[in-house]
């Protein structure tokens, strides 16, 4: 796959032309695990953790790596490892940040189009828009809203009447991803192998949506995923698809957190540091128990971690 693909551009590869000598390879991170990241190159999908040393560098979540950032790496020729040694500057950055908290914590990253999807149907909430649009205006991205489920009976003069009050400024497509009525009208978005991220409430058709405007199943839709017996857990990881048609897409089954936050919730901070943590474990499947080169170990070990505050919450999720 080449760069351009994943929406490199001029001016990316001066910013990364500074670690082209040091060896480094370009990549964007196409997945976001809780344990690792990853990375496509110019010509393979990577497996990636982060250095300690970025990590600690990090005043915040947000500057650590996210889906859609686009970042150098460093292949290891002995193991075949791969690192994230730096996150280039970002056009945009959609991030979360519920009241209250001092960590923001990153969604999605060079995003040029955010669609905020919504549904036709009793669904649609006014006020629940309105918190998505704020949240995408932070973002320097373009909005366009997505009223899904046309085919199902609704008011659509009243629907439009009350999008138009709230965001007159921000184009708005009804579409029936089911039917695949409307999808093509949101083809344009793309030029330029621009990258899309869906947001909306569960349910709306975000799945539905990413699958037709990849032509291919990607992802599994809510009818499929009731039948998992896996639940959601197969579906929680944020995903970056790039298109054989060109652009990209972010869908969000994986940003559950996100649709807490719109509905208010917050995260336990010290649960957020040892994720935070446990990216620059050397193994990806760490326990964080006898492993060698465990990051969550090393800092009980140097009181950065309180030991009392932690160990529990460490027997419990093994
Ligand atoms: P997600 O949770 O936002 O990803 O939503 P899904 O894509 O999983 O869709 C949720 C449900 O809505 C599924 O049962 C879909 O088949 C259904 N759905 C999606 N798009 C449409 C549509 O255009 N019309 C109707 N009637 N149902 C739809
Ligand atoms: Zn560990």
């Amino acid at each position: 796959m080449k760069l351009e693909a994943l929406g490199w551009s001029p001016q990316r590869q001066e910013a990364f032309a500074a670690y082209a000598s040091e060896g480094l390879l370009p990549g964007r991170v196409v997945g976001e695990h809780r344990t690792h990241f990853q990375v496509a190159t110019g010509f393979a999908e990577v497996s990636a953790t982060i250095t300690a040393r970025h990590r600690k560098e990090a005043a915040q979540r947000s500057d650590l790596p996210g889906v859609g950032d686009f970042v150098a790496v460093r292949l290891s020729p002995d193991d075949g490892n791969a690192t994230i040694e730096t996150v280039l500057p970002r056009t945009t950055a959609m991030v979360r940040k519920a009241a209250g908290e001092q960590r923001p914590q990153l969604v999605a990253a060079n995003i040029d189009v955010i669609f905020i999807v919504t549904a036709l149907d009793r669904d649609f909430n006014l006020q629940r828009l309105e918190r998505y649009l704020a949240l995408v205006r932070d973002s320097g991205a373009q909005p366009v809203i997505v009223a899904n489920k046309s085919d199902l009976p609704h008011d659509a003069a009243s629907t439009t009447n009350q999008i138009a009050m709230i965001a007159p400024e921000v184009p708005v497509h009804a579409i029936s991803a089911r039917g695949a009525r409307g999808i093509a009208e949101l083809e344009r978005y793309f030029d330029g192998n621009r990258t899309i991220v869906l947001v909306g409430s569960s349910g709306v058709g975000k799945s539905t949506m990413t699958n037709q405007l990849l032509g291919r199943d990607a992802q599994a839709t809510q009818d499929v995923r009731a039948h998992d017996s896996r639940g959601r857990h197969t579906t929680t990881h944020r995903q970056l698809f790039i298109r054989p048609q060109g652009g990209a897409i972010i869908d969000t089954p994986g940003m559950r957190g996100l649709e807490q936050w719109i509905e208010t919730a917050s995260i336990d901070p010290l649960v957020e540091e040892l994720e935070v943590l446990a990216l620059s474990c050397k193994f990806r499947n760490c326990r964080h128990d006898t492993e060698p080169g465990c990051a969550v170990r090393a800092a009980i070990a140097s009181g950065e971690l309180d030991a009392a505050r932690v160990l529990p919450l460490l027997r419990g999720a093994r």
